[in-house]
């Protein structure tokens, strides 16, 4: 489209009846803050030079995708074109569903069945496809913030409300007191991501626990079913002997948001998987309702290859070394600068102490050193930003210098 025909639909737009849907026309004009500043990072790379800029703003994972992946796609086409390329029916094949719910069954002692698991391109799809499974419309859903930006968007065109519940301050762990607080009989569920982006903090069992009995004691009170909706994309990316606990164990009323995008390093194959607990009480009618959801969407048959890919890799883990030692290189560099942030147990995000209370004036700060934070403001809080760790060890190391000129400028009293 030229500048021409931009200015044309501006002025259509602005004169008469638009001719699309004007929350889709507004999603569409504002990207999101960490697309927008990752999209300046490329222009300002292109223009000053790859190495001069740090660009933290993407969880793009840099580490390869495991050697079994690769080779199983080399062995998938050797295969005939229509078992590979071909439609799976909408839910997924059923072997890769089936391969899915064993190893749930082996590593987390569950006992799922191809008929709990739905695949779909990525958590993305994952989310929309559950909210819309269990919206009606009003229905709240709480959301943990600092929360990643895309929730709300997701929630709402679900035709749900968005509740904000603020993790706890220092830690940003769960505030199960502020959760119980904030649940009415319109709350139909809570998303909670742990390993958290944008904090890297991992929530406990017996924090869980906590927010399972809240949810439990809620639903005896007033007859409403709360669903956890348990976004875990980040779930294999934990370091030192942090355990992630698998909320369908502590919580009958689970719906598991999977995603191989940051696993197994694959965000562009766009795979993952919904899992809907065979132990919740109305199971089946969940799961209908995903595939319902799923076919309303469009979201039926995710990429077959890479649904054969996962039935042959479903087990394999991702090597963490690499962002195990840039978290390490960062957090001793940040450190040492005077910097405060939240010591992350998982996820490949640092959640760093802004040096102004504002964290938008303090990104665009950070920008003039070629630094690219994400403010906090994109989550749904003030004072802090984001760092993506999931970047090669020089880009730490070259922004170790600008870090210190920004700490410095702040020292001094401002720009
Ligand atoms: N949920 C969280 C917390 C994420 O960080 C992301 C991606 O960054 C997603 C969901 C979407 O994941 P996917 O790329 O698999 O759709």
């Amino acid at each position: 489209m030229d500048t021409q025909d931009t200015e044309k639909t501006k002025n259509t737009r602005g004169t008469k009846a638009a001719m699309t849907n004007s929350r889709m026309y507004q999603l569409g004009s504002e990207p999101s803050a960490i697309r927008a500043l990752y999209a300046y990072g490329l222009a300002r790379k292109a223009e000053i030079g790859e190495d001069r800029v740090f660009d933290f703003s993407l969880g793009n994972p840099n580490i390869p995708a495991p050697a079994a992946v690769n080779q199983a796609i080399a062995d998938l086409l050797e295969m005939p074109s229509g078992a590979v390329h071909g439609y799976t029916p909408g839910q997924g094949a059923p072997g890769v569903r089936r391969a899915v719910a064993g190893s749930l069954n082996r590593r987390f002692g569950m006992e799922a069945a191809a008929e709990n698991i739905y695949m779909t391109v990525g958590a993305a799809a994952s989310l929309t496809i559950s909210l819309a499974a269990l919206a009606e419309p009003g229905d709240e859903f709480i959301v943990v913030t600092p929360a990643f930006p895309e929730y709300r968007v997701w929630v709402e065109q679900a035709g749900g409300t968005c509740i904000e519940v603020a993790a706890r301050a220092g830690d940003f762990q769960l505030d199960n007191a502020a959760i119980g607080a904030a649940l009415t009989d319109k709350t139909r569920g809570i998303i909670i991501n742990s390993p958290n982006n944008p904090t890297g903090a991992v929530y406990p069992k017996e924090a869980l626990a906590g927010l399972a009995r809240a949810l439990a004691a809620h639903q005896e009170k007033c007859g409403r079913t709360v669903t956890i909706i348990s976004d875990e994309p980040y779930r294999e990316i934990v370091y030192g002997k942090t355990e992630v606990p698998f909320i369908p164990a502590l919580y009958d009323n689970t719906i598991v948001c999977y995603s191989y995008s940051k696993s197994l390093s694959l965000p562009g194959e766009r795979i993952g998987y919904i899992y809907v607990c065979e132990r919740m009480p109305d199971a089946q009618e969940v799961y209908t309702a995903v595939c319902g959801a799923g076919r309303a969407l469009g979201f039926v048959c995710a990429p077959s290859l890479f649904q054969h890919v996962i039935e042959r890799c479903v087990d394999e883990v991702p090597d963490i070394a690499a962002y195990a030692e840039n978290r390490a290189a960062l957090t001793a560099g940040l450190s040492r600068l005077g910097y405060e942030f939240v010591e992350p147990e998982g996820a490949f995000y640092l959640w760093v102490r802004a040096l102004e209370p504002d964290a938008e004036a303090f990104a665009e700060r950070a920008k003039s050193h070629e630094l690219l934070l994400v403010p906090s403001t994109s989550f749904g809080c003030e004072g802090w930003v984001r760092i993506g760790y999931c970047v090669g060890r020089q880009t730490i190391e070259g922004a170790m210098p600008a870090f210190e000129a920004l700490m410095g400028e702040y020292r001094a009293g401002g720009a």
